[in-house]
């Protein structure tokens, strides 16, 4: 028998995480008559009942795995770790919020079963309910990852896709620390068929993403995936070398022209202030990959399991 495994984080999803087993059951029974199931349930340092809930779920029903995390990794560590105890033939990512539609799942698997594909992956056309400010800064985000790096990314693309074992299996091999699960999927190429559907809003709970941590995860993503950011402050440093210079030639003709009266204090003070700007502004830029290599080297793990069956 075929099986195919589903991977839940879970933060702060008590509410959730129920609901989730029961819709994603019902789709079993009616649309995965000959398929089993494996549900692999990560609670990433949950500060709610999310723990207890999985538990339960886990010990009422034989095809419920749960994980646990001694603290708030973040969801891509929850994603880590369940592909890693996975099991499955086929194994998928889905939210616990039920914003990633189980009934999907049908379609997904024989397009994979049919068509060839070793991976389909979902995207939303719309971003509705969502607040217009986060839509248009992630917007900015694709348009640029996508200029700056090889490897492509689909903007309103989600975490939810179903994947074959030898794909997840190249997925797990990439230890990296930093990870960015949008990037490395595509990074590790196989053939992925990309489908649409509307945006769902969540059945209960809140959003774990605030502002501040989507702004992290896409410096994360560009930091990951491009170097274009050292190439644009490297091209920075060569152009105001090059106004340097020219200003340099110029002054020094001005001065041999018309003699030297002292003038310009204020317009030096700009200059000084401006490019000091700029020079720190590209010592962070480097900072920024220096700190990334830092984790890298530590090689501290990803996740640490405090509890699981
Ligand atoms: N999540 C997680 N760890 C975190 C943040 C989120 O495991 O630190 C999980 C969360 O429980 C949910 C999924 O990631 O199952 C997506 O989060 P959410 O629905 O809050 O994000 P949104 O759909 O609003 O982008
Ligand atoms: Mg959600």
């Amino acid at each position: 028998m075929e099986k195919i495994s589903i991977i839940v984080p879970c933060y702060n999803e008590e509410e959730s995480a129920p609901l989730f087993y029961k819709e994603t059951e019902k789709v079993r029974m009616q649309d995965f008559p000959e398929i089993e199931f494996e549900y692999i349930f990560v609670d990433d340092g949950s500060k709610d009942k999310t723990l207890e809930e999985i538990k339960k779920i886990s010990q009422e029903n034989e095809n419920v795995k749960y994980i646990s995390f001694s603290r708030n990794f973040g969801k891509e560590a929850a994603m880590l770790a369940g592909l890693d105890v996975s099991t499955g033939d086929y194994i998928t990512l889905m939210d616990a919020d039920l914003q990633d539609p189980p009934s999907l799942l049908r379609k997904m698997y024989e397009m994979i079963k049919n068509e060839g594909y070793d991976c389909i992956a979902t995207r939303r056309i719309t971003r509705k309910g969502e607040p217009p400010i986060r839509s248009f800064f992630a917007r900015c985000f694709y348009k640029l990852i996508n200029h700056i790096s090889d490897v492509e990314m689909v903007d309103g693309a989600r975490d939810f896709r179903l994947m074959t074992r030898q794909m997840v299996d190249n997925i797990i091999s990439m230890r990296e620390y930093n990870r960015f699960s949008k990037g490395l999927f595509s990074f590790v190429g196989f053939k992925t068929k990309w489908i649409e559907y509307e945006n769902v809003e969540r059945v209960a709970g809140k959003t774990k993403w605030s502002f501040w941590k989507l702004f992290k995860y896409a410096i994360e993503g560009i930091t990951a995936f491009s170097t274009a950011p050292l190439i644009f402050s490297s091209f920075i440093g060569l152009l105001f070398c090059l106004i340097a210079f020219l200003l340099i030639i110029f002054i020094i003709v001005k001065t041999l022209v018309y003699g030297d009266p002292t003038s310009g204090w204020p317009s030096m003070v700009c200059i000084i202030v401006f490019v000091s700007g700029v020079q720190l502004f590209s010592l962070g830029i480097i900072g920024q990959y220096l700190s990334k290599t830092y984790l890298e080297v530590k090689h501290r793990p990803t996740y640490i399991i405090k509890e699981k069956n």
